[in-house]
């Protein structure tokens, strides 16, 4: 396969299943030409580690935020904590792309919706007076992301793993957001997002592995890994019906559109 320069919108490298051979990764990814990797933080606690990894790696972009997966563990402390780190950042040669990953799940049952929304609206709030894109996670809740965009409004950025409607899609497009599409499109039965991907303008749509979750069809069962992205170009190219080169510009070029790279 011929290879072409791509962006992993989405990926957790700096997770702790990734210390042992992060660098063997990162070498991986650039022998697959996968030039920019695009690392969303997901707990205050953890932020400091993803900033130092971030700025150890020109092609590693640094994203700050409270994933509402662990809404238990924020405190409204670490929303002035990120104001106030994206604000320090500034100062320095370290870009934040965008304030992520944030947003709402209502799939896990046990997670407080009421604060999930408080956090969800604050980090969007806190985006807005940074001028900077949001990166979104989003399960089963779309309808109350979207009106809370509307309400917010914003800069736009991506809506991550996106596995909405098509009228969602719509919503989100003139909101100003792009759509980001994975692992799951490599896979044969999947063809509910496989016909999404079909439906949505390309200008519409980046690619991301959001590894190390959500693996490509060909390493299921292990760990997913950002070297695996041309998997996913491929698979959005069969979909489109395109070339891979073309394929490869237009999403990157999404990719740096959508955020402060
Ligand atoms: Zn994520």
């Amino acid at each position: 396969m011929r290879m072409h320069a791509i962006i992993d919108t989405h990926c957790h490298l700096d997770f702790a299943v990734f210390d042992d051979d992060r660098n063997a990764v990162l070498d991986a990814c650039n022998n697959n030409h996968v030039t920019d990797i695009v690392v969303p933080a997901v707990k205050q606690d953890a932020w400091p580690k993803t900033i130092q990894l971030c700025a150890a790696h020109a092609q590693l972009h640094l994203a700050l935020g409270l994933h509402p997966i662990f809404i238990d563990a924020h405190q409204p402390q670490h929303l002035v904590a990120l104001d106030d780190e994206i604000t320090q950042l500034n100062r320095t040669q370290q870009k934040v792309v965008a304030v992520g990953e944030i947003g709402l799940d209502y799939y896990l049952k046990h997670l407080d919706q009421e604060k999930q929304k408080v956090f969800f609206t604050k980090q969007l709030i806190i985006a807005n007076q940074h001028h900077l894109p949001v990166i979104i996670h989003n399960r089963k809740a779309h309808d109350d992301c979207i009106n809370i965009i509307n309400d917010i409004g914003g800069s736009g950025g991506i809506i991550h793993n996106f596995n909405g409607s098509i009228q969602h899609a719509h919503k989100y497009i003139e909101l100003g957001f792009k759509l980001g599409f994975g692992g799951m499109l490599t896979f044969e039965r999947s063809r509910v997002i496989r016909n999404l991907a079909k439906q949505i303008p390309l200008e519409s749509i980046v690619l991301e592995t959001d590894a190390p979750d959500l693996t490509v069809e060909r390493h299921k069962g292990k760990r997913n890994s950002p070297e695996y992205l041309p998997e996913v170009l491929s698979a959005l190219a069969t979909v489109k019906q395109m070339s891979l080169v073309d394929v490869a510009n237009i999403t990157s070029a999404n990719a740096r559109q959508a955020l402060n790279f």
